[in-house]
């Protein structure tokens, strides 16, 4: 088995956010919740005020050093038209995709159409455009999707897509490759609630059951999903669930691709079996 880790990009700066959704005093509460109940530190608790004071809501350069000081290939999704809690502008976007391209990214969709053909071909074409970039995949922000999604994302053109979750091996759908993913940060950090619900120790321990589970339905490629949003010492039990996990996976001498090299190696088993 191999892991193929990607990250969604929801947010890039506070800022974007004002007067257009309820993130930020989202946010506000949720930090105190935290803090009230002891789930973070007075440190984070600073940080992260600090953090909304220089407008900085993303981690992307720090996480794309710290992948390429473990070998990990860093996969991420960007948006290109707006969503739920989502509201960075398309100029934000190519920001981050230059600077993506210039480190040797893969660079995806994080997708908002999914109910029609019609809406799903014009964001991935507005990506296109933005990019330059023809060989795109995609997931959807909140895995949104219905049971025709996948269908309108091969035929709209991406290569391959990311958005279910189940433990399962890739497949085809018409030309694209669906990876389903086995592991997101939030669900297993969260516990199920809307703040930080378990501690760190449990969330290994969690991982490592999905870990195991994956082993045993024979996956492939282990997919997991960390947003570069918590990559950060203000979200400390996330930082240190996610350096954990590079390391675990690299002590287990489990290889780290991205969705390209995996494609290139399912295409090429394809031909010799
Ligand atoms: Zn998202």
């Amino acid at each position: 088995m191999k892991a193929i880790i990607s990250h969604d990009i929801d947010h890039i700066t506070v800022t974007e956010h004002l007067l257009r959704d309820t993130i930020v005093p989202k946010y506000i509460a949720r930090i105190h919740i935290e803090l009230l109940l002891g789930k973070i530190s007075t440190r984070e608790y600073i940080l992260r005020w600090s953090e909304f004071f220089k407008n900085k809501w993303q981690n992307i350069d720090e996480l794309i050093t710290f992948n390429n000081i473990k070998g990990v290939p860093s996969s991420f999704f960007i948006a290109v038209d707006k969503g739920i809690g989502l509201n960075y502008s398309n100029e934000a976007a190519l920001v981050w995709i230059e600077q993506m391209k210039c480190r040797s990214c893969e660079i995806g969709v994080h997708g908002m159409s999914f109910d029609n053909v019609v809406d799903v071909r014009s964001e991935r074409d507005a990506f296109v455009k933005l990019s330059g970039l023809t060989n795109a995949g995609m997931r959807m922000h909140y895995v949104k999707r219905n049971d025709e999604s996948l269908k309108y994302f091969s035929e709209a053109g991406y290569k391959y897509d990311s958005t279910i979750h189940a433990f399962e091996n890739p497949y085809k759908i018409g030309s694209m490759w669906e990876f389903p993913f086995q592991i997101m940060d939030g669900w297993v950090l969260e516990g199920g609630k809307r703040w930080q619900s378990i501690n760190l120790e449990q969330a290994k321990e969690e991982t490592k059951k999905l870990i195991d589970k994956a082993h045993q339905h024979n996956l492939s490629y282990l997919g997991i999903d960390f947003h570069d949003r918590y990559f950060s010492e203000s979200f400390r039990s996330w930082l240190d669930w996610y350096t954990w996990l590079v390391d675990h996976l690299i002590e287990n001498k489990i290889e780290f691709v991205n969705f390209d090299s995996a494609i290139k190696e399912l295409e090429k088993s394809k031909i010799t079996t």
